[in-house]
């Protein structure tokens, strides 16, 4: 039976209370940094575990965003952590919701800075693509955010705080002192492939995923968690080994001559590199296969020998294929391949022994489909360092250079 998510009218921009900046915001700490926030806020070091415990079941497991309805906390402890912290989302700033179910949020962070979300309802499933980025580093040029430059990274409060925000708008948090109506989970999936590269933001991404796969709060299993990297050949390791959630890759291109094209970071990062590190990735198991995604551009990257090219390329490797009809965008230098071209690229791979589901288009009406994804936050020009200041985030490490280091761009 498929849980259905509750419809709402569109659109409906929810006015939320702005963070207080003397206060500790709580969402997106994990379990050491809340242990230590809770006890420099005055709680007993031999109770600070346990509260850490009940503090987590209340934020990430009922939803709670108000102190004084904790209730198994003492009235005096409750006061304690009003005074001190805060339990902030970022602000829906409008939320569409598509002809075919799905829903795209823009939501506003620190700083004013806004990123989109979307939730792609499905037969059994219903999967939640988040950012990790305002903007993003990279330049695919394939991507509309790919057109915004990075305005900066987001915290790990602003990622797993997308999840959350759209299980308010679903309805999916327990209601206090009722037993769950139904099991199913309406977020029952999670992708890191919305706005930005994941892995040029690792530390944030890991401590949020951390956190949603936390069980004493939002519980999602790691195998519900996919990443999708552009290929940051470095950090493709420690995604197994930090996160050990599932890893996707944005290829696109069978050629570094196409790839360097599609996917800039492939100059820095050529496909040898990529594919030596996925080879090498510690979670790689049939069960636990690599998605290798694939936009169908067309006249580009579409053609037989790219299909054949392909599987040569990920042999060996326990993978499966998602092909991406190119979902238009204002501007976009390219267009999307004919349906018979796309069929008869998924018969080579099929026939090559992979399944190579074609991603169907959603949320296209709402330009929210893979790929589509842009918000009005232009880098001004400011430096990263007044960025984060205005957001009252900490301030960036400022990059030493060498005098003798070699110029990579
Ligand atoms: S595809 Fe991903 S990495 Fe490339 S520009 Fe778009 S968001 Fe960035």
């Amino acid at each position: 039976m498929t849980a259905t998510p509750p419809i709402t009218p569109e659109a409906m921009p929810i006015p939320r209370k702005l963070p207080q900046a003397d206060h500790k915001n709580l969402v997106g700490l994990t379990r050491p940094q809340m242990h230590d926030a809770l006890i420099a806020a005055g709680t007993p070091e031999k109770q600070a575990r346990m509260r850490v415990n009940q503090v987590w079941q209340w934020i990430y497991h009922k939803g709670v965003r108000d102190f004084g309805a904790m209730t198994n906390l003492a009235k005096d402890y409750r006061a304690l952590l009003a005074e001190h912290f805060t339990i902030d989302l970022p602000e829906v700033v409008s939320r569409h919701v598509s002809a075919d179910g799905t829903r795209k949020y823009l939501v506003r962070i620190a700083g004013g800075h806004e990123v989109e979300v979307v939730y792609i309802p499905e037969e059994g499933r219903g999967t939640l693509c988040i950012s990790s980025q305002v903007g993003c580093t990279l330049t695919c040029t394939f991507c509309h955010t790919g057109t915004q430059r990075l305005v900066r990274n987001l915290t790990a409060g602003e990622i797993v705080g997308q999840i959350m925000l759209a299980r308010d708008d679903l309805g999916e948090w327990p209601e206090p002192g009722r037993a769950p109506k139904d099991e199913t989970r309406l977020i029952s999936n999670v992708v890191l492939m919305g706005m930005g590269e994941p892995l040029y933001n690792f530390e944030a991404v890991r401590d949020a995923m951390q956190i949603t796969m936390d069980g004493e709060g939002i519980s999602l299993s790691r195998r519900r968690i996919t990443l999708s990297t552009s290929g940051v050949v470095p950090e493709i390791g420690r995604t197994a080994t930090e996160i050990g959630c599932l890893l996707a890759v944005s290829l696109h291109a069978t050629t570094d001559e196409m790839r360097n094209k599609l996917v800039p970071i492939n100059r820095k990062y050529p496909l040898d590199q990529l594919f030596a590190a996925l080879r090498a990735y510690p979670k790689l198991s049939n069960s636990e296969r690599i998605t290798f995604e694939y936009v169908m551009l067309k006249d580009v990257n579409d053609s037989d020998a790219d299909a054949r090219r392909l599987v040569k390329l990920i042999q060996g490797i326990p993978a499966k294929i998602n092909l991406i009809p190119f979902n238009e965008w204002p501007g976009a230098p390219y267009e999307r391949s004919d349906w018979a071209r796309i069929q008869a690229f998924a018969d080579i791979l099929y026939k090559a022994g992979y399944a190579s589901p074609i991603r169907t288009p959603r949320g296209e009406d709402i330009m929210a489909a893979c790929g589509q994804l842009k918000s009005a936050t232009e880098r001004s020009r400011k430096n990263r360092f007044e960025i984060a200041a205005e957001a009252g985030l900490p301030q960036p490490e400022r990059i030493v250079r060498r005098p003798d280091a070699p110029d990579v761009h």
